[in-house]
């Protein structure tokens, strides 16, 4: 199939739940997903007439805060309003929201794509429409046996935080890495766990396209999809709507003769999506100011004390991390997923510093060296050391001071890579010291090269035909020579000081 390559216009609305302790406008528990079906509630998040709700004031500040962090403007004055519709999820028949004054306006989030393809931007700014807090609705529960659908009342009135973002995104991948990012933001500014499979952070995308077909310029009619659960759900369904409107319109469909937008549901089993509504509905809210709420003032002051007590954003850390430590983008990434493990990374890295000041000489190659050691360590060795015991990373026994020095231990040449493996796992078990455990253990590397050279004169000896494969061109066979030798060695010299003396040896 030829495809003249068609450009999506993608725009996201994200609703986060934020973690209070008690709901939006009542004092009922925020923890209504982990009780007993309708327990967590009251005449006002019931909707009861005559009720009064009373605003959630950490939900107001968490707002303010991530709308701070993705460089929103908070206006001076804001207010929540009645957004009125039916349904049965809603017993007020209104949902307290904001419609005309959002606590944020015109921010930005700035993404990296890890692993863009040709064509693809690795970097883009997408700017964010506005920020706003409204109450979640009520759950409608469909049980499949029962002719029934049924309502759990405990996540009504959940605060929310609704984000919406300019039309800037112009792939799925793009869309997906925002997500992403939003999640470690929301995360990292702890007003969320935004986790996508709970629902903590839900999405709809909006998707168009455009495109030249037969020499005019085309621009198709919006596709909103619905019931995106998953980072994979949302590039997944971007990927598969664009290409069912782009075929469409090719084919000469009803997409080519409406001007509104349909909404269609995405079906994670099945991989495609199905048409929710296609009829042009003119949305009428009869949006009007909340009566029993009053409006919100946030002073200059009260906003900059906000903003001061933000935390370094992920995007910055990232950065900061491959700048100060010379390590990559992926590591980088990994270490910024959570706060414990930059914090672990940059406190053993300091340990490190001190070791590294104290040598004669120390340049930036073998700073850079050392603090690479030091992510591969942490990445690749530390985690299954810690899986080998069942132990996460918060409750474990080893210091990021003595994880620095055991990485001290490997960079001066005083272990070797397989007995520093030893030492981890016993440093994991015990949470001693590194150098302790390497001189119980008596795994200090011999670095006198007089019982090197002794032990390869006993192993060249010893490996004749090894060593007649060698002189005959068969160069890997240093390798097998280089392991009887480490075995003598019983695993305390370096490798490559070994191969360095036996390739002397045999030449
Ligand atoms: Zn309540």
């Amino acid at each position: 199939m030829r495809y003249p390559l068609f450009t999506y216009v993608i725009g996201l609305e994200i609703h986060i739940q934020l973690k209070t302790r008690s709901k939006m406008f009542c004092r009922c528990s925020n923890d209504g997903e982990n009780q007993p079906l309708n327990t967590t509630i009251c005449p006002i998040c019931l909707g009861h007439p005559g009720t009064l709700p009373v605003m959630n004031k950490q939900a107001i500040k968490w707002g303010m805060r991530t709308a701070l962090a993705l460089h929103c403007s908070i206006p001076p004055h804001s207010k929540f309003d009645r957004k009125n519709y039916f349904y049965p999820d809603l017993p007020k028949g209104y949902q307290i929201s904001q419609y005309d004054q959002p606590i944020g306006k015109s921010g930005y989030l700035d993404i990296q794509m890890y692993g863009a393809t040709e064509g693809q931007r690795p970097e883009a700014h997408i700017r964010i429409n506005r920020l706003h807090l409204e109450e979640d609705a009520a759950k409608l529960v469909h049980s499949p046996g029962a002719n029934a659908s049924l309502v759990d009342f405990n996540r009504s009135s959940t605060p929310l935080m609704e984000i919406v973002t300019e039309p800037d995104i112009t792939s799925p991948l793009e869309a997906k890495t925002f997500l992403q990012e939003l999640r470690l933001l929301a995360r990292s500014l702890n007003v969320s766990s935004a986790d996508m499979e709970k629902g903590h952070l839900r999405c709809d995308a909006n998707v168009s396209l455009k495109f030249e077909h037969a020499g005019v310029a085309v621009w198709t009619p919006i596709s909103e999809i619905k019931n995106l659960n998953s980072f994979k759900a949302v590039e997944k369904a971007l990927t598969y709507e664009a290409q069912r409107l782009y075929d469409e319109w090719v084919a000469g469909g009803e997409v080519t003769r409406r001007a509104h937008k349909i909404t269609v549901g995405w079906d994670d089993t099945k991989e495609c999506t199905m048409l929710q509504r296609s009829k042009e509905e003119a949305h009428d809210y009869r949006y009007f100011p909340e009566p029993d709420l009053p409006p919100l003032h946030f002073s200059e002051e009260e906003v900059e004390i906000v903003k001061k007590s933000l935390p370094e954003l992920p995007i910055a850390k990232r950065k900061r991390l491959i700048d100060q430590y010379g390590i990559t983008h992926a590591d980088a990434t990994l270490l910024v997923e959570s706060e414990g493990y930059a914090s672990f990374f940059e406190k053993s890295a300091s340990e490190l510093d001190e070791w590294l000041c104290s040598l004669e000489a120390c340049d930036d190659a073998f700073k850079t060296k050392t603090y690479k050691l030091l992510a591969n360590w942490f990445i690749n060795k530390l985690p299954p050391a810690l899986n080998a015991y069942s132990i996460a990373l918060e409750e474990c026994k080893v210091t990021p001071e003595n994880f620095g020095e055991l990485i001290a231990l490997i960079q001066d040449q005083k272990i070797n890579s397989s007995a520093a493996q030893v030492v981890l796992e016993e440093m994991v078990e015990t949470g001693a010291e590194p150098k302790h455990i390497m001189q119980e253990k008596n795994l200090e590397q011999v670095s006198d090269t007089s019982s090197i050279e002794s032990a390869c004169d006993t192993v060249l000896a010893a490996n004749a035909d090894a060593v007649s494969n060698y002189k005959a061109g068969k160069t890997t066979a240093i390798m097998f020579l280089v392991g009887q030798v480490m075995k003598e060695m019983k695993g305390k010299a370096q490798p490559e000081m070994v191969k360095t003396i036996l390739e002397k040896k045999l030449s």
